[in-house]
């Protein structure tokens, strides 16, 4: 490991202070940062450690939303009642994540902006356009089996790993930032970012900007929604494919619906062609299908997941039935402390 240096501020404005050093990186809960500096891959100078701020609430908003801290766990985040009875999809993308004990010091902020899981950007003896702009891609002809098969460029196939992102994208959440030049909010659909010709940002977050919240409007879609995981095993595996949907029903039609897939692209991806395809329409497998082919037209695969491309169309339609039928994929876990 390298040698850096330490802060542990207490206030907002001290920490952006702090964060605006020369290579620093804000410190959260560190289950994604210290694997990598102990790997090697991020090598900060100085290590600001976030844990003290006062950003570990969720709160009501007016008219009906929620404000999460951004350092609020994500097992406190899942487990909230305000969350489970009225976002339920959000609860079920968190859960269906990492491993209790995991969850238990992860946080909201540090899941947003955790790093891809690609094996060659962990491995520092392999070419990585991310990890080191500019040296090539080691997963363009090599092993591929979890990367991107949507929105990818020819510098990077990488998919951001997060299942609690899927989530709030459906829901239209809102990222709050505290940065040198103030406040700003930024819609969740632009706030990652798709590779390009910059794989080595994952986000638009700008230098020494600091996730402060993020807010969840108040639309209800407790009633038909899904968080529908496909993976290698049944826990503690990232997705190979997953998908989010949040449903309004009048009667036998779709009067709203939201789709977002996770594990298989940069960002979280929804696709609006799809989403409006659907909305006054019966709810009937064709209709589901039709949905499908519209998000998953231009996919491409890599040779190793070419087999995410047919994967993904079948979990898109098994997700709208079970969103409308109300019979969201089971959670069975229980909290652990
Ligand atoms: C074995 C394992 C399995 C996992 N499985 C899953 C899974 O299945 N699904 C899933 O979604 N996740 C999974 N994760 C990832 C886990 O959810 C993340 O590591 C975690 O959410 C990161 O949060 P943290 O607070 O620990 O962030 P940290 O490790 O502290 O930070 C991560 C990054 O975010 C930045 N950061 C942190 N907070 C802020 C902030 N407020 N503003 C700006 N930048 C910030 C840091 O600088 C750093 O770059 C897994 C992790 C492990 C180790
Ligand atoms: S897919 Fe992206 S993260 Fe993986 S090796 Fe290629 S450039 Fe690096």
């Amino acid at each position: 490991m390298n040698p850096f240096s330490y802060a542990r501020p207490t206030g907002i404005a001290e920490a952006l202070r702090e964060g605006a050093a020369r290579h620093a990186r804000f410190l959260a809960g560190g289950t994604n940062l210290v694997d990598l500096m102990k790997e090697n891959v991020e090598r900060p100078e100085r290590l600001v450690d976030i844990g003290r701020l006062p950003l570990k609430k969720i709160e009501d908003l007016e008219g009906g939303g929620l404000r999460l801290g951004a350092l609020v766990t994500n097992a406190d985040t899942a487990y909230d009642p305000r969350v489970a009875r009225r976002y339920p999809l959000l609860t079920a993308a968190i859960l269906s994540g990492a491993s209790p004990q995991l969850r238990n010091a992860a946080t909201n902020g540090g899941n947003l902006n955790q790093r891809t899981r690609c094996y060659y950007f962990y491995d520092r003896e392999t070419p990585c356009n991310k990890r080191q702009p500019g040296s090539g891609c080691g997963a363009i002809g090599g092993v591929n089996r979890i990367h991107a098969i949507l929105g990818a460029s020819d510098q990077c196939i990488a998919t951001h790993p997060s299942d609690m992102c899927v989530a709030l994208a459906a829901l239209d959440a809102q990222v709050r930032v505290a940065g040198p030049n103030g406040e700003r909010v930024i819609p969740f659909a632009e706030y990652h970012r798709l590779p390009d010709d910059k794989p080595w940002l994952d986000n638009w977050l700008r230098p020494g900007e600091l996730v402060t919240a993020i807010d969840l409007p108040p639309e209800d879609f407790s009633q038909h929604y899904t968080y529908l995981k496909l993976r290698d095993r049944l826990s503690y595996a990232f997705a190979l494919v997953s998908v989010a949907v949040a449903m309004r029903l009048d009667g036998d039609r779709m009067s709203e619906v939201r789709i977002a897939l996770g594990g298989v692209a940069h960002k979280p991806w929804r696709s609006s062609v799809a989403e409006s395809g659907l909305t006054g329409e019966r709810v009937t497998v064709e209709a589901f299908a039709s949905a499908a082919d519209a998000i998953l037209e231009g996919a491409v695969g890599y040779g190793g997941n070419d087999f995410k491309i047919e994967l993904a169309r079948r979990a898109v339609v098994r997700a709208l039935e079970q969103a409308a039928h109300a019979k969201p994929q089971s959670v069975t876990d229980k909290r652990v402390t």
